[in-house]
């Protein structure tokens, strides 16, 4: 079944450290931008099956429950989406409010993603977030009452001055909240991020690779024992809530993408779309396209592309799949490069499957640059 992923390119401020395709928060073009999205959205409207709707960001928690309601309704009239659909908002904890969250949810809201980033205030500074820890930990609590069960927790790890013990401190503080779901991710500094200038200045640097390797291995320890399954190199759940939506992109799913600069793939075709949100709107409006580029995918680049996701899944990928979908004998063309991963124990083979072991995700990009 199809996923179907909006985008929502308004913050309220910009991170120290983003990269991401967004902007400043102006209301009025918030307003035309969801009219645009909800016509983009009907006009590629086929009746296909989807079981997962994402607003991603951004900051989708900008929008006002009635702007999330139209968007559900523009999806469900466009395509057939289950009724049990996980339908994912991801949410800053500063935009929370008991009537927010419950007003979200009456529109069709099932599971939030909450971008937390740290539980450490001093860090949370940092990286530019306006929030701090305890309005998390309030935003959280009001996520319960409002009646969502299923809750995602978003923290970086490999932070400008953080050491591996306030890290853990991080993991367990998350633990301590009780979500459903966690994502871990490693912070990358693209070359032109303020958070560039803001290390300079603050004397903060990142703590050496042995150290990351050490986060990400004893943090992964600590949601183990807490009951939390990893099911991919940067995301946990406790058993049943791994994010149906993200899995797509991993398991070689379909997915059609809505708003500027939204990926899709579907039938063997990737497209992404424009990334200015004011051309976008005013493309929709004179009943242009906002494509910007299609690929039509060979079987061969399918097939790698199923290996390189694939392989980020705890459970593997099989080979068996990949050679019944594109008819690629993979482990006969990549096995000679693949063997010193497996001889080292990074990867394990195990006919038909092919995963790597948990020491072996650190290596995740030199694996998968066999694939590619
Ligand atoms: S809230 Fe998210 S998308 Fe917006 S600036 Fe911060 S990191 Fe980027």
């Amino acid at each position: 079944m199809l996923g179907l992923y909006l985008h929502i390119p308004f913050c309220g401020a910009i991170c120290h450290y983003c990269n991401f395709n967004r902007g400043l928060l102006d209301d009025g073009l918030k307003a035309r931008y969801v009219e645009a999205l909800a016509t983009e959205i009907r006009r590629a409207a086929d009746g296909s099956a989807a079981d997962t709707i994402y607003f991603g960001g951004g900051t989708p928690s900008l929008l006002t429950p009635e702007e999330v309601a139209s968007l559900i309704a523009a999806c469900r009239a466009s395509f057939a989406v289950t009724p049990d659909a996980e339908v994912t908002l991801e949410l800053n904890p500063e935009t929370a409010t008991p009537d927010y969250l419950a007003a979200i949810r009456a529109a069709g809201a099932t599971r939030l993603s909450i971008g937390v980033q740290s539980f450490d205030d001093a860090e949370l500074v940092r990286l530019g977030r306006v929030h701090s820890a305890e309005r998390a930990r309030q935003a959280v609590r009001q996520a319960r009452a409002a009646g969502f069960d299923d809750l995602s927790l978003d923290l970086m790890m490999w932070l400008p001055g953080q050491s591996v013990a306030g890290w853990l401190a991080n993991v367990e503080a998350l633990i301590e909240t009780r979500p459903d779901h966690a994502s871990l991710y490693i912070l990358e500094i693209y070359p032109n991020a303020p958070l560039r200038d803001e290390m300079a200045r603050g004397g903060w640097s990142q703590a050496p690779d042995d150290d990351a390797a050490e986060m990400y291995l004893r943090g992964l320890d600590l949601l183990d024992g807490a009951g939390y399954e990893h099911y991919e190199i940067s995301n946990v759940a406790r058993p049943g809530h791994a994010s149906r939506h993200n899995v797509k992109y991993w398991a070689d799913g379909e997915w059609l993408a809505f708003g500027c600069g939204a990926h899709a793939t579907r039938g063997g075709r990737r497209w992404h779309n424009i990334p200015g949100t004011t051309e976008y709107v005013s493309r929709i409006a004179a009943g242009r396209s906002v494509v910007a580029d299609v690929r039509t995918l060979s079987p061969r680049t399918q097939a790698e592309e199923a290996l390189f996701t694939g392989i980020r899944l705890c459970r593997g990928v099989s080979l068996a799949d990949v050679q019944a979908r594109y008819g690629i004998d993979a482990w006969g063309v990549y096995g000679p490069a693949l063997s010193p991963f497996v001889d080292a124990g990074v990867v394990q083979y195990t006919p038909p499957v092919l995963r790597l072991t948990r020491q072996g995700m650190l290596l995740a990009n030199e694996v998968c640059a066999v694939f590619v």
